[in-house]
């Protein structure tokens, strides 16, 4: 560890050879251009839609000491993350995404070997969901690093068009999640007690030396999954209303609420925190899995025969079964939109609770 020598940066490298360099880094990990996707280098990305389906389109920035801190968090989870948060999107509409565009906001101090590993995070997933990476933008930031990504996906084939919508929930369908609550705010949670705030490194390795009992929270938080082929099976299966669950249960689900004009109430009892997560977070675990945000699980509304027909198709692809957690009820006439049914069967209403990005 004697290596004195200053790690180049940006600033040092220029806008052009940067540009070469993650595209290369891009390469490395085998996220190619498709035959009918050019890839990095027009003015603009063309992209060839597939006959029959519709186009969606999402974008979402990821802002350093807004959406993520550098102390903790290695670059190749950022770029990981900086998509999968994207693909969360495109999965919710019940879409196949197909490219992305990424837009860097520099300071010029970045490290090159970080950026390098940040596309690496990133292509490594856009490759296994089969999403070219299509071009993009390089700005100065005078402040604070940004990304910025935009994804365009389409209907999957089979689906006629069909997407998944937050506007479709009907009193009496069963809501349900596509996987456990909590872990990912349970592992900020741990990573802000750790005092790694305190620390200043753009070193990954920081990230591990939680590893153990909490890595399974820092997983979740740092590499969520995109629930992708959760998204087609839910169309598949005939299901209209979902959403992924970015900002917390509650107030996501009051997203849904006030799309489809109906109420919810959610069983405590039926909520999939893990054993070991309501262990080593006894006063907190409810709160973590129900405002925690950044679950990135799909929650969605059906039909108890719809459900049903879903059960069976997960089983056979191997997917994790839904976790049935409540049920669509009529608008009431006044109050809030949600209630939450204690184990002792006590009722409480849910007051607002969706994260406010100017408010939280
Ligand atoms: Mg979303």
């Amino acid at each position: 560890m004697n290596d004195e020598r200053p790690a180049q940066t940006v600033a040092t490298l220029g806008e052009f050879a940067l540009i070469d360099r993650l595209a290369g880094a891009l390469a490395e990990v085998g996220a190619a251009a498709a035959p009918d996707l050019p890839g990095i280098g027009d003015d603009a990305a063309i992209w060839t839609p597939t006959p029959g389906t519709r186009a969606v389109v999402t974008t979402d920035s990821l802002i350093a000491g807004i959406h993520f801190q550098l102390d903790w968090t290695g670059w190749r989870d950022l770029g990981h993350k900086a998509l999968a948060v994207n693909l969360s999107d495109v999965a919710a509409m019940g879409a196949r995404p197909r490219l992305a565009t990424v837009s860097l906001a520099l300071t010029g101090g970045e490290p090159l070997d970080g950026l390098l590993e940040l596309y690496r995070g990133l292509g490594l997933l856009a490759a296994r969901h089969g999403v070219t990476v299509a071009g993009g933008d390089i700005v100065a930031s005078p402040e604070r690093l940004g990304l910025h990504l935009t994804v365009i996906g389409e209907s999957w084939p089979e689906a006629d068009g069909r997407l998944l919508t937050r506007d479709a929930a009907r009193p009496g369908d069963l809501l349900a999640t596509s996987g456990p609550l909590g872990l990912s705010a349970a592992g900020l949670k741990l990573l802000i007690e750790s005092g790694r705030v305190a620390h200043s490194s753009h070193d990954s390795r920081l990230i591990y030396t939680l590893q153990g009992t909490t890595h399974d929270y820092l997983a979740a938080h740092h590499r969520p999954e995109p629930r992708i082929a959760y998204g087609r099976a839910l169309v598949a299966a005939g299901v209209r209303a979902a959403m992924d669950l970015s900002d917390g249960l509650f107030g996501d689900l009051a997203k849904i609420c006030a799309r489809s004009n109906v109420g919810a109430r959610i069983d405590e009892a039926a909520l999939p925190v893990p054993a070991s997560l309501r262990a080593r977070f006894p006063a907190d675990w409810l709160a973590l899995a129900t405002r925690g945000g950044e679950d990135y699980e799909l929650l969605f509304a059906a039909p108890r025969v719809a459900l049903d027909q879903l059960r069976a198709r997960y089983a056979a692809q191997g997917l994790p079964a839904p976790a049935l957690i409540g049920e669509v009820l009529p608008m009431p006439t006044d109050g809030s939109p949600i209630t939450l049914r204690h184990t002792d069967g006590s009722e409480e209403a849910i007051g607002g609770g969706a994260f406010d990005h100017f408010r939280g």
